[in-house]
C-alpha cells in the first residue's frame, strides 16, 4: 500500500503534484539542493541534498513508498541505485534513460514508426563535419543531455555560427537537427498505468518566448487530423515506453506535417492549466498512475488559456495582482519563490473563456496588468 510519495525535485512542478497528493491523503517527502523550495513549503519533508549524493537518495528511498520526479535532469544513476534498493521508480529507470538524452530519444520515435524533423548524433568531430553536409543550414544543435527551456541550444545559419556552438559544447554530445519552419507547437499531455491504460488531455497550443513557454491555448487551433494524429503518437510513445505517470509529448506542426520534438516522461508545464479548465489535473492523474488508482478521461470544462509570469529582475513585488482577480474565471499560482530573478519561472494565472478569442483577450489583458516592482516598499497587495 502506498502512503508516502517520494518527489525528487522541489520546484512549481514538484509543488503542484504535491499538493494534488496532499489532497488524496498521501505523505509527500522531496529530495532538493535548496531549502525551502517551492515543494518543500508543501511537502510533510524535504531532504536538502544534491541529486548525486546517494546517501540521501537511498534516505529518500528508505522514507517513500513510490518515488518519482518532477523534471529529467536527474543522474540516472540515482534512479539506477533506488531500483538497486528493490525501491519503486516511476516512470522507471529505462524511460527516464531515453528521455533525458535527445539523441536516444529521437531515434526511440523514429522507432515507434513517428516522425521527427532530420538530425544526426554528433558526439566527434567527424560526425559534426558529416552533420555540416548532411543537415546543414538552418539549423538548431542542442547538447544532447541536460538542456531545458531553450538552454544548451544554438540556432546555426553558417559554418561560422555551427563551429562557436561546437566550442560552446566543449565536448559534450550535440544533436544536428533540421530547423523546422513550424506554424505551431503543440501538446499532450497523457496518463498511463501499470495495467497499460491511456488517457490524453486535448491538444495544447503552445507559444514560447526565448525557449520559455509563454502561453497555452487549449483546445490547441489545429484540424481535427492533426489533433487525432498527435493523441495516436502520444498513445503509441506511451506504450512502447511502457511509462508509469504523466508524460508530455511535444511537437512542431508546419502544413500537414506533424514531427515529435521532444518527450517529457514528468507533469509539465503546458499541463498547469489542467488544474482550473479540466475535472481532473495532469497532476491527480500521475498520483493515480504510480498508486495504482484508475484512471480517467479528463474532460474540459471550456476553452482556457494558461499564461507563465516570468521575472523581470526589475523586483520580487508583483503588482497589479488585485485587478486580475477581478476577474471571476481567472485563477492565479504563485510559486512561493523570494527571488523574481530574469526570466525565472514565479507564477502563472489559468484563464476560462466562452470561446478561444475570449479566452486570448481574457489573458492578454491580465497580463499586461502585471508587472514585477521593488519591494522595499511594505504593502498589503
Ligand atoms: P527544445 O529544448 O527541444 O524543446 O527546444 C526549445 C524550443 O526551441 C522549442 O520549443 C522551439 O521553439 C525551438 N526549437 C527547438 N528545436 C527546433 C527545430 N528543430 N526547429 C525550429 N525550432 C526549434
Amino acid at each position: 500500500m502506498i502512503r508516502t510519495i517520494g518527489i525528487l525535485g522541489g520546484g512549481q512542478l514538484g509543488r503542484m503534484l504535491a499538493l494534488e497528493a496532499k489532497r488524496m491523503g498521501y505523505r509527500v517527502v522531496t529530495l532538493e539542493p535548496f531549502p525551502d523550495s517551492p515543494t518543500g513549503q508543501v511537502a510533510d519533508e524535504q531532504l536538502v541534498a544534491a541529486y548525486d549524493d546517494l546517501r540521501a537518495i537511498g534516505e529518500l528511498g528508505a522514507r517513500s513508498d513510490v518515488v518519482t520526479y518532477e523534471f529529467e535532469n536527474i543522474p540516472l544513476e540515482s534512479v539506477l541505485a533506488l531500483e538497486a534498493d528493490r525501491r519503486l521508480v516511476d516512470p522507471n529507470a529505462s524511460v527516464l534513460r531515453i528521455t533525458q538524452e535527445r539523441i536516444l530519444e529521437k531515434t526511440f520515435v523514429r522507432e515507434c514508426g513517428i516522425p521527427t524533423a532530420d538530425f544526426v548524433a554528433v558526439r566527434t568531430r567527424a560526425e559534426f563535419e558529416q552533420a555540416l553536409v548532411q543537415i546543414g543550414f538552418p539549423g538548431v544543435i542542442k547538447t544532447a543531455m541536460g538542456g531545458y527551456d531553450g538552454k544548451g541550444q544554438w540556432v546555426v545559419r553558417d559554418a561560422a555560427a555551427a563551429e562557436e556552438a561546437w566550442a560552446a559544447a566543449r565536448g559534450r554530445a550535440l544533436i544536428w537537427e533540421r530547423f523546422v519552419p513550424f506554424d505551431r507547437e503543440l501538446s499532450i499531455i497523457a496518463t498511463r498505468d501499470d495495467a497499460g491504460d491511456v488517457v490524453s488531455f486535448p491538444v495544447s497550443e503552445n507559444i514560447h518566448d526565448h525557449g520559455v513557454l509563454a502561453m497555452t491555448i487549449v483546445p490547441g487551433r489545429v484540424p481535427v487530423a492533426i489533433a487525432d494524429r498527435a493523441h495516436a503518437y502520444a498513445h503509441t510513445i506511451a506504450t512502447r515506453l511502457g511509462i508509469v505517470g504523466t508524460f508530455c509529448v511535444e511537437f512542431f506542426q508546419a502544413g500537414d506535417e506533424l514531427l515529435v520534438n521532444e518527450i517529457a516522461p514528468r507533469v509539465h508545464n503546458s499541463g498547469h492549466y489542467s488544474l482550473d479548465a479540466t475535472q481532473i489535473s495532469q497532476y491527480e492523474l500521475h498520483v493515480r498512475a504510480i498508486c495504482g488508482l484508475p484512471l480517467v478521461k479528463p474532460e474540459l470544462w471550456r476553452p482556457a488559456v494558461m499564461v507563465n509570469i516570468l521575472g523581470t529582475g526589475e523586483g520580487d513585488r508583483l503588482d497589479g495582482v488585485r485587478d486580475v482577480l477581478r476577474d471571476p474565471l481567472l485563477k492565479l499560482h504563485l510559486y512561493g519563490k523570494t527571488h523574481a530573478s530574469l526570466r525565472r519561472k514565479m507564477a502563472h494565472f489559468t484563464v476560462l473563456g466562452e470561446t478561444i478569442d475570449d479566452a486570448i483577450a481574457r489573458a492578454e489583458r491580465a497580463r499586461a496588468a502585471l508587472h514585477w516592482a521593488d519591494d522595499r516598499v511594505t504593502s498589503r497587495t
